[in-house]
């Protein structure tokens, strides 16, 4: 099978970091005969500068056909002042919304030598290694009826928690399917105590388990409590699965778990192709970070780590991943810092291509 990649680099520190991609897809080539097929096009405002609109259609089907698409960021000040539909950001919105990409996923990873950078103490994280497995196409935030309307002559604002059995049966196989790939342990979150689309959740994500993954351990939790663990002990979870609005805030409780923004990747992943492998878009959660574009200074890992999802996740190379995880964890635990990395104990910050170097090396 051909390994086919669209690479969007798009605005901002997006085409940096996405240089030592690269640079890591060449090394794979040459050094482990693991050959791609990388088309690079423009999303964002890269493509809104060259053809006025934030993706064209020529890209948007050239992410329909191939394996994976890697995205770097979009956005910068210079497009705020463009009509809503010619935003950068309405470029990837469509990717998600037209590859029908529902299951978002966001690991927390926390690699020792930056165990300090938590919101927790070193013990609780170092060495943590979870996935969340967020619902991103239904629920709350796309439920109908939704509105500001008038009752009883006041104002009322309205949003309607609504999932289809076979929108929680999809975003339940993926998470089942993640797990024999890691640990083989799944955690559930809804709040099936008050909520009817909770308990819904629960007895689709069994039934789904006991069917087809009778082999991954599978446990429910409610988010609320959820969110407590995740402080108290997150290293007791393995893929965690859960609706939209739950994981919106149950992945940002997890990212202050790891620390800095350049070290999180992400994938957001749709039903199987034709060729058995999942529609899928892989990117850093970091955006295109104006503040420090054009200066050679961001921090390239969490690109880097987005391809290493899409080495295990897509191309089916999960001991790839892994090398190229443990590179990025070794290169860490040499002390090589970019700038935003830079601890307390202070030390001087190397440049993007540094680090990249470093990685390679590694
Ligand atoms: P968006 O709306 O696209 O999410 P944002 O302003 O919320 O953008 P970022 O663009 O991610 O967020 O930037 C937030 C802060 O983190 C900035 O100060 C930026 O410089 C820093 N930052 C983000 N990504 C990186 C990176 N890869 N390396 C170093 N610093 C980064
Ligand atoms: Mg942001």
């Amino acid at each position: 099978m051909t390994n086919t990649l669209l690479i969007l680099p798009g605005d901002g520190i997006g085409p940096e970091v996405m240089a030592e991609v690269h640079r890591i897809i060449d090394w794979y080539g040459t050094k482990r005969d693991l050959k791609f097929d990388v088309t690079e096009d423009l999303v964002g405002g890269a493509a809104y500068d060259a053809h006025g609109k934030p993706l064209s259609d020529a890209t948007m089907a050239k992410a329909q056909e191939v394996d994976a698409v890697l995205l770097g960021a979009v956005g910068g000040p210079q497009y705020d002042k463009l009509d809503f539909s010619l935003k950068p950001e309405r470029g990837l919105l469509r990717l998600r919304k037209e590859m029908d990409l529902f299951a978002n996923l966001r690991p927390a990873q926390c690699f020792d030598a930056l165990a300090d950078f938590s919101s927790l103490k070193r013990d609780v994280v170092s060495g943590l290694d979870i996935m969340i497995v967020r619902e991103l196409t239904s629920g709350i935030y796309f439920g109908e009826p939704r509105g500001i309307i008038e009752e009883g002559g006041q104002r009322v604002g309205l949003n309607t928690q609504r999932y289809t059995e076979a929108e929680i049966d999809r975003v339940a196989r993926s998470a089942f399917e993640l797990a024999r790939k890691r640990g083989n342990k799944v955690c559930s979150m809804e709040k099936a105590n008050v909520m009817e689309s909770g308990i819904l959740w629960r007895e689709v994500v069994q039934k789904v388990h006991d069917e087809s993954y009778p082999d991954v351990e599978l446990s429910h939790m409610y988010a609320d409590a959820g969110g407590m663990q995740l402080c108290r002990w997150p290293k007791q979870f393995d893929v965690i699965l859960t609706d939209n609005l739950f994981g919106d805030l149950l992945s940002d409780v997890a990212a202050m778990l790891t620390g800095s923004l350049g070290m999180l990747p992400s994938a957001s992943l749709g039903a199987p192709m034709e060729n058995g492998r999942p529609k899928a878009m892989y990117e850093p959660v970091h955006g295109s970070a104006p503040d420090i574009a054009g200066q050679g200074k961001a921090n390239p890992i969490a690109c880097i780590l987005s391809f290493a999802m899409a080495l295990r996740y897509s191309f089916d190379e999960g001991a790839e991943a892994t090398r190229l995880e443990k590179a990025v964890e070794k290169v860490l635990a040499d002390g090589v810092r970019t700038a935003d990395l830079m601890g307390a104990e202070g030390g001087t910050p190397v440049s993007t291509s540094r680090m990249g170097d470093a990685i390679l090396a590694a």
